[in-house]
């Protein structure tokens, strides 16, 4: 299509990014949590929204669906990032990777004695470099969502996931033992799509990225 498509997941992507477009004079013309539609049009006849899931927003990226994404950076290093720039960090949709145990778990002694490490997560290949970097043993378990439950019915050791405030891992008698990364929301645009689309992506970008230092 002729004008800009941007990607974006419901929930608080969605919503932490409404200011944002707004610095740029775009308007939704729907709010995707009542209306059900996947495709909203804006008060700009050139720009469309596309509602997605979160882990799916640099796909519809990287193969041009999409031209700009909102996505965050627990979402962007499992993508891996190809095709994509990602030229701002637009500091929303903060928290952090975070591993953590049952609360009586002894997790320095575990890493201590060379133990494997069971470790449920949905971030396979933060968790792969993590306890690689530590040089840690770890069995990975792939789950999609749920992770403080697996430690509690002995489905793992340990968790890596996000953190914000650690109401659920304090809900879960889980407790924070190391902190990976600090996590937050990148704008990412496909490749092609900056060039091609160049004088229509320039001043969105230009306002989103002012909206962002203020
Ligand atoms: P789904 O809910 O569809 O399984 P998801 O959990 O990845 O996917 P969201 O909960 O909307 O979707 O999270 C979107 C992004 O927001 C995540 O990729 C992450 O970067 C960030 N995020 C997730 N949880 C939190 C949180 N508790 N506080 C702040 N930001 C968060
Ligand atoms: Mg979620």
């Amino acid at each position: 299509m002729q004008g800009i498509t941007l990607a974006l997941s419901k929930g608080r992507i969605f919503e932490e990014t409404l200011p944002l477009l707004a610095a740029a004079g775009i308007v939704p013309s729907d709010d995707p949590e009542s209306s059900r539609k996947l495709i909203i049009a804006t008060n700009r006849p050139d720009v469309r929204l596309v509602i997605v899931r979160a882990s799916d927003t640099p796909t519809y990226v990287q193969y041009g669906a999409a031209d700009l994404g909102i996505a965050g950076k627990d979402v962007l290093i499992e993508h891996g990032g190809a095709g994509l720039y990602q030229p701002i960090d637009l500091n929303i949709a903060r928290c952090r990777m975070s591993v953590a145990v049952p609360a009586g778990f002894d997790y320095e002694q575990a890493v201590r004695r060379g133990a494997r490490l069971k470790v449920a997560t949905k971030y396979l290949h933060t968790a792969r470099e993590h306890f690689a970097a530590k040089g840690v043993h770890v069995d990975l378990i792939k789950l999609y969502g749920s992770m403080e439950l697996a430690p509690l019915v002995g489905l793992a050791d340990a968790i890596v996931d996000l953190v914000s405030s650690g109401g659920t891992l304090r809900a879960n008698n889980l407790v924070e033992v190391e902190h990976i990364m600090d996590i937050s929301s990148r704008l990412v645009i496909n490749q092609a799509a900056l060039k091609v689309k160049h004088a229509l992506l320039t001043p969105i970008l230009e306002a989103i990225e002012g909206a962002v230092r203020t």
